[in-house]
C-alpha cells in the first residue's frame, strides 16, 4: 500500500515535472521591481584606492559594502544581494560589469571612498645672488640681482564629504550597447529567439531602456545624496563623470550609481570612513535612498 502510494505520488511529480517542461511559463521582464542588487566595493586587493593618512580606500568600501549588503538582506525581504567582493580580492572591472548583468541586477551600487591631492604653497624662506647679462659683443655687461628663495609645503586639501556619480548623458550610446545585449539575452531566454540588435524597433526600445534607467539613476543618485545631508553628512551633490572609474557605469545594464562616501584624504572624514558607527550610519543611509527609491515605483 505505502509503496502503491508512493509510486502514484511519483507519477504525479513526474506528470507535473513534464508538463512544466512542455508549458514552460515566459518569464515577463520585471519592470519595476526590485529583485537583485548588486553592491560592489570598490577596487581591493592590490587596487588599494586612494589613500588617506592611515587607511585605504579598498577597506572603507568592502566595510560599507558588507553592511549595507546585511542591512539589504534583513530590511528588504525578497531582495537577493549580490556581492563583487566580499574579501579583500582584486576585481577586474570587465569582470564586475558581466557578474552584475548575468546576475540581472535590478540597481548597481558601487561604493567608493574620494581623495584629494594636498593643496601646494611656496614661500620665500631668503633671498639669493643671481648673474644676468646684458648687450651683446663688447658692450656686454655682468650684473647680479637678488632673487627670493623659495620652499614648497603642503598643507590638508578641505575637500570633505559625499558625492554620487551617474554615468555621463552623452555617454548614453555606449550603456545603450550593454542595455541591447542584455535586452536580447532577456528575449533570447524568454522566446530562444535572438532579436535582430540593428532592427529599428529594438534599437528604439533598447533606447528607451537607457534612457529609464538613466531617470532612475538619477533619482536614486538624488535620494542618496539627501539621506546622506539628512544624516549630517556635507553634501557635493550629484555629478556625472567620464574617467575610466565610471566606466563601470555605462557597462552595467542597470540603473547603477557609484557612491564616493567621503574623503580619505580629509582627517575628519577618513575618522569618519573607518569608524564602525560611522560606515553603519552610511549604509543605512543609503538604505533609506533605496527603500525610497523602491517605494517611489510601487505607488505608481
Ligand atoms: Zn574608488
Amino acid at each position: 500500500m505505502k509503496n502503491k502510494i508512493f509510486f502514484s505520488l511519483l507519477i504525479v511529480s513526474l506528470a507535473t515535472t513534464f508538463s512544466s517542461f512542455h508549458h514552460k511559463p515566459v518569464p515577463k521582464r520585471q519592470k519595476t521591481g526590485i529583485k537583485t542588487i548588486i553592491v560592489d566595493a570598490g577596487h581591493g586587493g592590490r587596487a588599494i584606492g586612494a589613500k588617506g593618512k592611515y587607511s585605504y580606500e579598498k577597506n572603507v568600501c568592502l566595510a560599507i559594502a558588507l553592511k549595507l549588503g546585511k542591512m539589504i538582506e534583513a530590511e528588504m525581504p525578497g531582495v537577493k544581494v549580490v556581492y563583487t567582493r566580499t574579501t579583500d580580492v582584486f576585481v577586474d572591472n570587465r569582470y564586475r560589469a558581466e557578474m552584475a548583468n548575468e546576475h540581472k541586477g535590478d540597481l548597481y551600487l558601487a561604493i567608493h571612498a574620494n581623495s584629494v591631492r594636498p593643496l601646494e604653497h611656496r614661500k620665500v624662506v631668503g633671498y639669493k645672488k643671481e648673474v644676468y647679462y646684458t648687450g651683446t659683443g663688447k658692450k656686454k655687461k655682468k650684473h647680479t640681482r637678488s632673487v627670493p628663495k623659495y620652499k614648497t609645503y603642503y598643507s590638508e586639501n578641505p575637500a570633505y564629504g559625499t558625492e554620487t556619480y551617474i554615468w555621463a548623458a552623452d555617454r548614453t550610446e555606449s550603456k545603450g550597447e550593454f542595455v541591447s545585449e542584455r535586452m536580447s539575452e532577456d528575449e533570447t531566454d524568454s522566446t530562444e529567439y535572438r532579436p535582430d540588435l540593428n532592427d529599428p524597433e529594438f534599437k528604439a526600445k533598447s533606447l528607451l531602456w537607457t534612457k529609464r534607467f538613466f531617470d532612475k539613476s538619477l533619482m536614486l543618485a538624488n535620494m542618496v545624496e539627501e539621506e546622506f545631508v539628512k544624516g549630517g553628512r556635507h553634501s557635493r551633490g550629484v555629478k556625472q563623470r567620464n574617467n575610466e572609474g565610471i566606466w563601470i557605469l555605462q557597462a552595467t545594464a542597470m540603473p547603477s550609481i557609484l557612491i564616493e562616501t567621503g574623503f580619505v584624504s580629509n582627517r575628519k572624514d577618513e575618522d569618519y570612513l573607518n569608524n564602525k558607527k560611522g560606515q553603519e550610519e552610511l549604509a543605512s543611509q543609503v538604505l533609506k535612498a533605496i527603500k525610497r527609491y523602491k517605494a517611489s515605483f510601487e505607488k505608481n
